[in-house]
């Protein structure tokens, strides 16, 4: 597939035909209300792909009431739910018949690996689809024993009218952790996608409607934070907000929500999660794995490993071997095969890990490896390494998001539970260890939503995902999303012959 994929020779040529310089909304691909535009770039080189219409305060006044007509007059939440499955399971088809297509979509506009936009995220996202497509049908309220001569049920309605706000570190799938629960529980949806990429979400929202979605129950606006993004967590017309982001960014979208009509608000933000190799561990594996746990999407995860614990015993013979493992990471042109590791998403992003990686050398760790641009052109950075990293560095503090793993020593378990848990952050931890005890202590321990014990980013379509303290409020994917979307209404009738 991914030799022949004819997209692969020209990735610069629109592989569906689409109208990147439009907004999606009420089933149409429009002008923005101001007719201005901005453009997308290429991480490989800074240039151009294309101008995408630039959307903000208007369009998404244009954008909530289509979806507001559509959740009010329906057919969408009216439809069978066996309807609503079809039309998703049709749309997970076509997402895998047009695979190669926007896989190479995605990786031209984020920078990701070709292999891994094919292998992996498509491939995600289309489960997901079909996932929630199978919630469909399943969705349902209780009869409750109440108190009383009464007959007691819930009802569980769709929630109205979301908001959804993803960022540019895995555009695709973050459409589908939100789109499909959301889809699936009868709501109309208002998408914002990242200024980064705002490409693949008007590709695949073009299939869903081929799929058969009725108008105005998907609407993708592409635009910018302060003016699109505002517009969106203010309107008094959104009845739940989901964001997926930076916690500082996190913070406004729930006091917007608070200040215009108390939406509820489902937040996925940063982390700074610990990754902690205990003193039993095979070291050439967990070296591998905490590579993988680090370097993933260029280091651009929320959840990435970027607190590397090891134990004293161990420490020595990991660090040769960790910066073996990132010397051997290949970079280069996220097209080519065989390729790890491609640029980072924007000038930004990339002077931002800089800066940090100059902190870490500043502030006394050791440099192993890296610590540079990776070439002369475009935002690729090296696969960096740094040792002798203590708990007050900024580097062991703040979220990098870049290709920079920090390696700190530890003695003892209790040490690492009180150092792994003492951050800001709570989104996930990484456990390598041979001994049961020690994995059994330490996955009760760790305050963080998620624990991979001997594995690292395992996700599925059925496993919640979300954090702890600042990183966030409730959960993704599996059945705990569905809640996010859901109203529960109490009906009670008083019963005529209590008796029966
Ligand atoms: P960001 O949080 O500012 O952007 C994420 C999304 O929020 C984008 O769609 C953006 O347009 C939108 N947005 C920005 N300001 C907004 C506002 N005031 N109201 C509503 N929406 C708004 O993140 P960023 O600036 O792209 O990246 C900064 C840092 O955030 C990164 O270095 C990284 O540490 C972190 N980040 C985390 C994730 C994650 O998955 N948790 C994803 C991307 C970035």
């Amino acid at each position: 597939r991914y030799s022949t994929s004819p997209a692969l020779e020209d990735p610069i040529k629109p592989p569906v035909s689409l109208q990147y310089d439009k907004l999606l909304i009420n089933g149409q691909f429009v002008n923005s209300a101001s007719g201005k535009t901005f453009p997308t770039l290429d991480p490989r080189t800074g240039e151009v792909i294309a101008n995408v219409a630039e959307g903000d305060a208007e369009d998404i006044n244009r954008a909530v009431s289509a979806a507001r007509k559509a959740f009010d007059e329906g057919p969408w939440p009216k439809m069978t739910a066996y309807e609503r499955q079809k039309i998703m399971l049709r749309f997970a088809d076509l997402v895998e018949k047009y695979i190669d297509e926007i896989a190479a979509l995605e990786t031209w506009d984020n920078g990701k690996p070709y292999e891994q936009s094919a292998q992996i995220e498509v491939p995600m996202f289309v489960r997901i689809f079909r996932y929630y497509a199978g919630w469909t049908d399943k969705i349902h309220g209780l009869t409750i024993p109440a108190d009383g001569p009464h007959h007691v049920q819930t009802l569980h309605e769709p929630i109205g009218v979301a908001g959804q706000i993803i960022p540019w570190n895995f555009p695709l799938l973050m459409y589908a952790w939100k789109v499909a629960p959301a889809l699936a529980c009868g709501n109309t949806v208002v998408l914002k996608t990242a200024e980064q990429t705002p490409l693949s979400a008007l590709l695949v929202s073009k299939l869903l409607h081929e799929a058969g979605l009725p108008e105005g129950v998907m609407n993708v606006v592409s635009g910018f934070g302060p003016t699109a993004g505002v517009a969106l967590c203010s309107h008094m017309d959104v009845d739940k907000l989901a964001f997926t982001g930076s916690t500082d960014t996190g913070k406004m979208v729930l006091e917007l929500a608070a200040k215009s009509n108390l939406k509820p608000v489902t937040l996925e933000l940063g982390g700074k999660s610990p990754f902690i190799v205990c003193k039993d561990a095979d070291v050439d594996k967990a070296v591998e794995l905490a590579h993988f746990a680090l370097f993933f999407n260029q280091g651009q995860c929320c959840c990435a490993g970027s607190r590397t614990y090891v134990h004293e015993n161990v420490y020595d013979e990991f660090i040769e071997k960790a910066k073996a493992r990132a010397l051997k990471r290949s970079v280069g042109d996220p097209f080519k095969a065989g390729m790890e590791q491609g640029p980072q998403i924007d000038e930004k992003q990339f002077e931002k890990i800089l800066k940090y990686i100059r902190s870490g050398t500043e502030s006394g760790a050791t440099l192993e490896t890296g610590g540079d641009r990776f070439g002369t052109k475009g935002y690729y950075i090296q696969p960096t390494v740094f040792s002798d990293v203590k708990d007050d560095m900024l580097i062991a503090q703040d979220e990098i998001f870049g290709p920079v793993q920090t390696v700190l020593k530890f003695k003892d378990l209790d040490e690492v539970i009180r150092r792994a848990n003492n951050s800001r952050y709570g989104l996930a931890a990484g456990v390598f260890t041979q001994n049961l005890d020690t994995a059994n202590t330490l996955m009760r321990a760790l305050r963080a939503g998620t624990v991979w014990i001997n594995c690292y980013d395992t996700f599925d379509a059925a496993i919640p995902f979300g954090g702890y303290k600042m990183s966030g409020i409730g959960r993704e994917k599996g059945e705990y999303s569905l809640k996010n979307y859901l109203q529960v209404k109490a009906v009670v009738t008083p019963l005529k012959n209590p008796a029966w």
